[in-house]
C-alpha cells in the first residue's frame, strides 16, 4: 500500500457482474487510453456479486496495475447500487462511470475530458444507434424516455445511459442524495450544473450476455418514473374527477328518463358494467399508491446502501492486501 491514497485527476468506475470475459480487453483499452491522456488516474471496479472468476480477474490485475482498485461487495446489489459504491470511493478530480461490457467505447474518454476541461461539470455521451439491441428493446427505450420526459420535473437526457463524467462538485452533490432507490441517470439530470453531451455509436456486448430483461427493465422503469415523478399519483383524482361527472351526467339522464317514462327494470349491463369498470379503476389506484407506500417504507427503513466484503487498492482496514 504505498502511494494510493493520493488524489488522481480522473477515475473511471466500473460495475462488474459476471463480467470475467470482458476485463482483460476492457483494462486494455482502458489503459491505453488513459496512458495517452498522461494524467493521474485510478479505475475503481465493484465487483456486484459475480458469481464467475471476475473478482479473482480484478484481484489480479490490481497486483499488475496499483491503479486498479477494486471493492468487492457481500453480494449482487444491482447495477445503480454497484455504481453508487464505486462513486463513494472515487478521489477524481472527475469520476466517469463506464460498462464493463465495452458497450461505452473507452475512447471516448478523450472527448468527455476535453469538455471538462472547457468548463462542463457534466459531460454525458448520448447514444445515436444501439448496435447489437433488438427493436423491441429499443422501442421499449424510446417509449421509456419518451414517457418519463414528460412526467418528471427534471429533464433526464435521452438515449444516455451511465457513462458520462461528472465533476468533483457534481460527484458530492450524488453522494448527499440519501435515496435507497438509486436511478442514476436520474440522480445526475436532478443535481443541474453545467451539462452538456457528446454523441457516439452504442457497441454490441463485448462479450458474455446482458443480465436485463423485459421484466427487470419494466421495474426499472417503474422505479425512475416514481422517484421523480407524482403523476401516477395525481393522475387518479382527475380520473376520478372526470367519472363523477360522467355519472352526474348519466343520473340526470336516469332521472329525467324515470319521471318521463317510468320504472323500466333491465339495466344488467349497464350496472355490471360500471361496477367492473369503477372496482378496476379503484385497483389500479390503489396499486399506484402501493408501488409508491412500498417505496416511502424501503426509505424510511434506512439501511446502508450496500455492505463492502473487502477492498483492494484502498486505506482501509478491512484490506486483506
Ligand atoms: N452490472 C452490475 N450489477 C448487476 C448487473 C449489471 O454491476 O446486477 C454491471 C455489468 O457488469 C455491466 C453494467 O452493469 O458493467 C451494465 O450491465 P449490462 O451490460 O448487463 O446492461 P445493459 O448494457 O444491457 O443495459
Ligand atoms: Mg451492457
Amino acid at each position: 500500500m504505498s502511494n494510493n491514497t493520493q488524489k488522481v485527476e480522473l477515475s473511471i468506475v466500473v460495475p462488474a457482474y459476471n463480467e470475467e470475459s470482458n476485463l482483460d480487453y476492457l483494462f486494455e483499452r482502458l489503459e491505453s487510453v488513459l496512458t495517452s491522456l498522461n494524467t493521474t488516474y485510478e479505475i475503481v471496479c465493484v465487483n456486484d456479486g459475480s458469481k464467475d472468476k471476475t473478482i479473482e480477474y480484478l484481484v489480479k490485475h490490481h497486483h499488475r496495475n496499483q491503479a486498479i482498485k477494486v471493492i468487492d461487495l457481500s453480494r449482487n446489489f444491482g447495477k445503480e447500487i454497484a455504481l453508487s459504491a464505486g462513486i463513494d470511493y472515487a478521489t477524481g478530480s472527475a469520476v466517469i462511470p463506464i460498462d464493463a461490457d465495452l458497450q461505452d467505447p473507452p475512447e471516448l474518454i478523450k472527448d468527455l475530458v476535453a469538455k471538462w476541461q472547457e468548463g462542463y461539470d457534466v459531460v454525458y455521451a448520448t447514444r445515436r444507434t444501439r448496435l447489437g439491441e433488438s427493436w423491441l428493446k429499443r422501442f421499449t427505450a424510446y417509449g421509456f424516455y419518451q414517457t418519463i420526459g414528460k412526467m418528471s420535473r427534471v429533464e433526464i437526457p435521452q438515449n444516455t445511459g451511465d457513462f458520462r463524467l461528472l465533476d468533483r462538485r457534481v460527484v458530492e452533490a450524488v453522494k448527499q442524495m440519501p435515496e435507497r432507490n438509486r436511478f442514476m441517470k436520474g440522480l445526475f439530470a436532478w443535481v443541474g450544473f453545467k451539462q452538456t453531451s457528446i454523441i457516439y455509436d452504442r457497441e454490441p456486448r463485448y462479450k458474455g450476455k446482458t443480465t436485463w430483461n423485459y421484466w427487470k427493465l419494466w421495474n426499472f422503469a417503474i422505479d425512475g418514473i416514481t422517484a421523480f415523478s407524482f403523476v401516477p399519483l395525481k393522475i387518479w383524482s382527475y380520473i376520478g374527477i372526470f367519472i363523477s361527472l360522467l355519472s352526474l351526467l348519466f343520473a340526470v339522464f336516469l332521472f329525467v328518463q324515470t319521471v318521463m317514462f317510468g320504472i323500466k327494470v333491465p339495466g344488467y349491463a349497464s350496472t355490471i358494467i360500471s361496477i367492473l369498470f369503477l372496482g378496476g379503476i379503484q385497483l389500479i389506484s390503489l396499486g399506484v399508491i402501493g408501488e409508491y407506500l412500498g417505496r416511502v417504507y424501503e426509505e424510511v427503513k434506512g439501511r446502508p446502501l450496500y455492505f463492502v466484503r473487502n477492498v483492494y487498492g484502498f486505506d482501509s482496514e478491512s484490506n486483506i492486501d
